[in-house]
């Protein structure tokens, strides 16, 4: 047997990095706490080859002074705690002080970084953890950290690593989830030097989860308001968990439990008895093997949950855990009970879609008009749980008599309401996405031969992605072959797509398919895109034949009023409205 030996410290510090830093995803959770806990509230974070060659978390946070910039990396260093007695409150999502440190250990790093109080910044850099170059530099205020060539000196971890698109896939998933947490603060993602999410920072969770998960998907959820507790029969005490956030009604559901997200006191947390009071709320509403879509925030006091179980604080531990299954379960059983049954005539609108008509005012010569936007969001999926006829009144469209064509975009139509414009391009989206729909529901995408096989270029990222969803392409129409390189040769296409922009739908169908893990399905989006490539556009000109026929493919849908993307498809100006514009009331 070998003699025991205490290890190298270089050796020791990179097994202690592998606690903390396990993979791409692992250092931008790391840089996007520290830039929350700086008090940042723009993050922006670039990402290069799926963070393997670069990670660049940038952040208008507080900063690190001149002389303690060389501190923060030293291991179990960090200005967040200063005694034992502080671990029972922690406010901060950082406190082990060991992220930079292992950050560093593995990787080429680079902190520029400048507090309000000094004039210039400070530059660092740091190979496998030892300071290679130190100078003063003119920065703004906050930190910016870059990270490159992750596990360079690791090869053990290198190899072990996921394929681009999935460590890219994880650490998108991870923004997601600090963007939901921190609906305040506004995140930018870029991925290859390309923005491929960015939240308002407006604060409203909302916002967020339309960002995330799509319109079509964040209009259905049911809302948890923040104060469940009612009425003096329920005091609350500092202690008692309050559950707040969003939930799917039970006709919305996925196949894993991927997409159930809490946050503990703003903390992403993976907590089996979390889910577990979740499935019991949804007990018996949900198709076995389906999940909902969750995103929840639990807060209670901090001295009743320990956040320091694990190094990558992904667990955490209650004090009185029965307390916290039985405030989320009943907090998303009421929400299901309250938002499930379908408002018949009295539409209840959410405060996210408060106004159901909103007024949009379009200047003339002459004075104003004043023209009904129809917002019926909330109104229009046909509920599968109790479909009473006058919701399906509500979702149905009235019958439309075309009578022309406006700027090649708009189809002018009368009906019994008044007059109506409608989108073109977005009406005939809304046709050919239930149309794929259904096809694809049913396994049955109609596809179509091209003439001439065409030759696409991709770049080599596009490339990889590409391969990996042939399948997928394949079950969506398409017949693509690989001609060597980052060529291929696109043979058939879904019918839906034959006289639309195939070149185009198909770059945007390889960055669906390769995309996020939470989010609106790989397989909405792809529908989505292909819908949006095929339908006709603005600027073609269409004749009444056509359009009658448009229209009356419009009538046949499920959710006529809006495009797939949730913009309407139609606006009104009603009768009256005319008769007080001309004077004749
Ligand atoms: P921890 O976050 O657990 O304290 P880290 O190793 O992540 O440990 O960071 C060490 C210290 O460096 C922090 O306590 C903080 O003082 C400082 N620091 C790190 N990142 C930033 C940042 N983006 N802005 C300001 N200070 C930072
Ligand atoms: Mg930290």
């Amino acid at each position: 047997a070998m003699p025991i030996r205490v290890l190298p410290p270089e050796v020791a510090a990179k097994i202690a990095a592998g606690e903390v830093v396990e993979r791409p995803a692992s250092v931008v959770k790391e840089l996007i706490e520290n830039a929350i806990d700086a008090g940042a509230t723009e993050i922006k974070i670039e990402v290069r080859q799926g963070g393997r060659r670069l990670i660049r978390v940038i952040d208008d946070g507080v900063g690190i002074p001149a002389d303690e910039v060389e501190l923060a990396f030293a291991r179990y260093s960090t200005s967040k705690l200063t005694s034992v007695d502080d671990l029972a409150r922690i406010g901060t999502l950082g406190f082990r002080g060991e992220a930079l440190a292992s950050i560093a250990a593995v990787s080429q790093l680079t902190m520029v970084t400048r507090c309000a109080d000094e004039a210039v910044g400070t530059k660092v850099r740091l190979e496998g953890g030892t300071i290679v170059q130190r100078q003063k530099k003119g920065c703004p205020r906050g930190t910016v950290v870059t990270v490159e060539n992750l596990f360079y000196n690791v090869p053990a971890r290198l190899k072990h690593l996921r394929s681009q698109a999935t460590e890219r896939r994880h650490i998108d998933d991870l923004v997601y989830r600090y963007a939901m947490a921190f609906p305040e603060l506004r995140f930018t993602l870029l991925n290859d030097g390309r923005i491929t999410f960015q939240s308002t920072g407006s604060g409203n969770l909302f916002d967020v989860l339309i960002k995330v998960y799509g319109l079509e998907i964040a209009r259905q959820m049911l809302k948890i308001e923040r104060e469940m507790k009612e009425g003096p029969s329920f005091p609350s005490s500092p202690s008692s968990p309050l559950v707040h956030g969003y939930i799917s009604p039970p006709s919305l559901h996925r196949a894993n439990r991927h997409h159930l997200t809490f946050f503990v006191n703003r903390r992403w947390v993976q907590d089996r008895m979390l889910s577990y009071a979740v499935s019991e709320a949804y007990h018996t509403l949900l198709p076995t093997g389906r999940y909902p879509i969750v995103v929840l925030n639990i807060e209670l006091d901090p001295a009743a949950v320990d956040v320091n179980v694990h190094p990558t604080k992904r667990e955490v531990k209650f004090l009185r855990s029965e307390e916290v299954f039985a405030a989320v379960q009943k907090a998303v059983r009421r929400a299901l009970v309250e938002g499930a049954p379908i408002p018949t005539v009295a539409i209840q609108p959410t405060p996210e879609w408060g106004r159901r008509r909103k007024l949009v005012e379009v200047g003339t010569r002459r004075g104003r008009w004043a023209l009904e936007v129809q917002r019926t969001a909330e109104v229009e999926e046909p509920q599968p749980l109790e479909p009473g006829p006058p919701s399906f009144e509500l979702a149905k469209l009235p019958p439309l008599r075309v009578l022309g064509q406006m700027a090649q975009a708009y189809i002018v139509a009368e009906g019994p309401e008044g007059m109506y414009l409608i989108d073109q391009h977005a009406a005939h989206e809304r046709v050919l996405y239930e149309r794929l729909k259904a096809e694809r529901a049913k396994m049955a995408v109609t596809s179509q031969a091209l003439l001439e096989p065409l030759t696409i270029e991709l770049s080599p990222q596009q490339a990889e992605a590409l391969e990996e969803s042939l399948d997928a392409l394949a079950s969506l129409g398409f017949d693509i072959e690989p001609f060597g390189g980052a060529t291929f040769l696109v043979r058939a296409v879904p019918a839906v797509l034959a006289q639309g922009e195939v070149a185009e739908a198909i770059e945007e169908l390889i960055a669906d398919l390769a995309g996020e893990e939470i989010g609106e399905s790989a397989e909405e989006r792809a529908l989505i895109s292909l819908a949006c490539h095929s339908a006709v556009r603005a600027g073609q000109t269409l004749s009444m034949e056509e359009m009658r026929e448009l229209v009356r493919q419009l009538e046949e849908t499920a959710m006529p009023r809006t495009c797939p993307h949730g913009r309407p498809t139609m606006i009104r100006l009603s009768k009256a409205q005319l008769e007080r514009e001309f004077g004749r009331r």
